[in-house]
């Protein structure tokens, strides 16, 4: 119980502590009072989570004195939109909040991106507090100070770079996650090995299944150390200009699939999943990632229970859907392509008809 592992996401005056442990919802608040002026509060949180979490949290964030406002939204992602955000600042200015005030995350990325969305703008910035209990929002999403909502006309539009006082990530919330949300989650996690960790993928390999079953050393470390790599990438690049971008291996593919597939159909981190094997490959046939890694990292995907195959459409339909992409920059298309697992680069010159040939090996 309690804390087993720490870090620091250094950002200058915006540096903050991210913790890693089981029963931490207990002690939010004990761990918050110290970073906090004011003593108003709200948990933003979902109709799914609610039951499961919301009572503990706000058990202990009243025990140290915070005055608490619940605000419970609907699941999924139109939760991040225009008209859920302004219900969050209905509650939040009816309840005057100030600047000293905090808003708190209790969930998965879409309450974390909306939150921190509502955090940043109102009142040009209140106190803001992520706890993540999704794997995804655990090792990426909370990570890294990107917030924000949807538009009808895309995903992540509107939004603006905002980072957390703190991150409390209580990996018991992770027994209640669905198997296929645990899973998507796992995908952002081998990514981390293959751009940047090759001891970390290694490790996965090995302890996969003690990973799966939740085993609480295993579980925690690893989180820790995918939110030590995404806070090292972001403190080098905290607004997206250069090495940041490795952190979208597999999702040039990984965007076009959901797009072909129809949001919803497959979670963003199951069209990740397959995305990094199509990158693997595309780097393999560019002659610069040898052919046991490509190997190493489909069985791995294999292993996990993710899928291995995009859904079947015309190649030019994935060509298009690709050079769609926001990650186009003056219609060139940008590529994460790894040297093997460990390492890996961002290139914008890849032969179209090699990605059309990777296209059509996987599109089956
Ligand atoms: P999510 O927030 O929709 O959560 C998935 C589902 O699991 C939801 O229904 C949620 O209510 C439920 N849930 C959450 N925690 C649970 C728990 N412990 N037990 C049982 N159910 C639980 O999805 P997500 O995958 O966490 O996040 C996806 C969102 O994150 C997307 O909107 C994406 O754009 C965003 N994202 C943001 C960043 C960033 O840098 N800001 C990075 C990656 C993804
Ligand atoms: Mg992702």
């Amino acid at each position: 119980m309690g804390v087993l592992n720490s870090l620091q996401v250094d950002l200058g005056a915006r540096s903050y502590p991210i913790e890693i442990g089981q029963g931490l919802l207990d002690g939010l608040g004990d761990g918050l009072k110290p970073l906090l002026k004011g003593r108003q509060m709200a948990v933003l949180t979902t109709e799914t989570v609610a039951p499961l979490y919301l009572e503990r949290a706000q058990a202990s964030l009243t025990a140290a004195g915070f005055d608490v406002t619940p605000i419970i939204l609907p699941d999924g992602e139109t939760s991040k939109s225009w008209q859920a955000l302004n219900q969050v600042f209905d509650v939040l200015i009816g309840a005057r909040f100030e600047r000293s005030s905090t808003v708190v995350a209790l969930g998965g990325g879409v309450i974390g991106d909306l939150s921190g969305f509502a955090a940043a703008s109102l009142l040009r910035g209140v106190n803001f507090v992520q706890v993540p209990t999704t794997l995804l929002s655990q090792v990426d999403s909370s990570v890294g100070g990107k917030t924000g909502i949807n538009h009808p006309l895309g995903k992540n539009l509107i939004g603006a770079f905002y980072q957390p006082k703190k991150v409390t990530i209580d990996i018991d919330t992770l027994r209640t996650l669905p198997r296929r949300e645990l899973l998507a989650g796992l995908a952002e996690v081998i990514k981390y090995g293959i751009i940047w960790d090759a001891e970390l993928f290694a490790r996965l390999e090995r302890d996969l299944d003690a990973f799966l079953a939740l085993e609480p050393t295993v579980v925690a470390e690893v989180i820790h150390r995918c939110c030590a790599i995404k806070a090292e990438v972001v403190s080098a690049d905290e607004r997206e200009a250069g090495q940041r971008a490795l952190l979208n291996l597999g999702h040039t593919f990984g965007h076009a699939i959901e797009n072909l597939a129809g949001y919803g159909e497959i979670l963003h981190g199951e069209a990740v999943a397959i995305g990094m094997v199509m990158a693997a490959d595309l780097s393999h046939w560019l002659k610069l990632c040898p052919g046991n890694d490509v190997a190493r990292i489909r069985e791995l995907v294999e292993r996990a229970g993710l899928p291995l195959h995009a859904p079947k459409h015309a190649v030019e339909a994935y060509m298009d859907a690709m050079s769609r992409d926001k990650k186009v920059e003056a219609g060139v298309m940008r590529f994460v392509l790894m040297r093997g697992i460990g390492s890996a680069m961002i290139s914008s010159d890849v032969d179209a008809a090699v990605t059309r040939q990777v296209i059509e090996a996987y599109a089956v």
